[in-house]
């Protein structure tokens, strides 16, 4: 399959008081059409910041994408207009967030919420708007449809109403889906059942999934491709086979090492010693250096490169330098 998405050294910074937040920084990695693609990470590093980016979605002041393109299904999406990123947003890329109850208006019906993008978007009279959404909420795995569309979002679980958003989100038959943590408000039950919606309409659609998590029993239940964000940067790529089979990088085999406990919410996935660097005044070094068990000389001199091996699996830590093709 082709490239989707394709995000060609993006740099996205926050200009604080304190500084310059490097909150994506350099960063290259592809979705192809159809795939679904894993960013993990601890909160912090840029999963999300990458996303709205994307969208062009990152409030300015104090953000501002500083370099880099972002091709998606052929445009620059940062050359276009702010009506041509309109209609690609909600139209051609949808997104779900980690909590529905913020995302969804509290004073529409579900119906409403639902058919407003239609007939926006696809021109669609009320009546045709109201059947198509009938038939995405059944779509989403709700029962009484029609009883549904007269709710209010209050009226329902946060587990229904994720299916709402995913609803909306897939009205307009988007050929990208982000979803941002999207079951990590949820209870273990609802979690899987979400994660079984997604990979179900994307399989049915094949539409691509970008999805943000910190958690990496998700990935490994989802996920083709995961892409490793630390501190801003992509630390290490690979296929989720691969990934798991051979993780390279010292962050990565960190973030592997902590078993999740079925059956129980975990709000940090591991425990690697020590923290996230302070994002301000980052220099030439690698930033999980004061972290990591392996460091040595050079890992405090300069910054490791992304690269990969013969088989294209991708790391930046100077431990591979041997490895990397050329
Ligand atoms: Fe550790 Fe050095 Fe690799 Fe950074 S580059 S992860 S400090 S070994
Ligand atoms: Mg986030």
């Amino acid at each position: 399959a082709k490239n989707l998405v394709e995000f060609r050294n993006l740099k996205t910074f926050f200009y604080t008081e304190e500084g310059v937040v490097k909150a994506v920084n350099d960063v290259s990695f592809s979705i192809r059409e159809g795939e679904t693609v894993c960013i993990v990470g601890e909160s912090g590093c840029g999963k999300s910041v990458t996303a709205l980016s994307l969208m062009r979605l990152i409030q300015s002041p104090p953000g501002k994408i500083e370099g880099g393109e972002i091709i998606f299904d052929g445009r620059d999406i940062l050359k276009l207009s702010e009506a041509e990123m309109r209609r690609i947003r909600g139209n051609e890329i949808g997104m779900i967030f980690q909590e529905p109850m913020t995302s969804l208006n509290p004073v529409l019906t579900i119906g409403e919420q639902i058919m407003e993008p239609l007939m926006v978007h696809k021109l669609m009279t009320k009546k045709e708007a109201w059947n198509k959404a009938i038939e995405l909420i059944k779509q989403v795995g709700i029962p009484r449809a029609e009883q549904i569309m007269t709710s209010y979002p209050h009226e329902l679980s946060g587990g229904m109403r994720q299916r709402i958003m995913i609803a909306i989100a897939l009205s307009c038959d988007p050929k990208l889906l982000i979803a941002d943590e999207p079951t990590t408000a949820l209870d273990v039950t609802i979690q899987a059942q979400i994660l079984d919606l997604l990979r179900k309409i994307k399989q049915e659609r094949n539409m691509a999934l970008m999805l943000i998590t910190h958690d990496l029993g998700i990935v490994a239940e989802i996920a083709d491709y995961v892409v490793v964000m630390y501190a801003g940067k992509v630390i290490e790529e690979a296929p989720v086979r691969e990934l798991f089979k051979n993780p390279k990088h010292p962050y990565t085999r960190g973030l592997l090492k902590a078993k999740p406990i079925i059956g129980q919410r975990q709000e940090r996935l591991y425990t690697i010693p020590g923290q996230v660097p302070n994002p301000i005044g980052l220099g030439d070094y690698c930033y999980f250096s004061d972290r990591c068990e392996y460091a040595m000389d050079i890992c405090r001199q300069k910054i490791p490169q992304l690269a990969a091996d013969e088989n294209g699996h991708k790391v930046a830590c100077w431990l591979y330098e041997g490895e990397w093709k050329k």
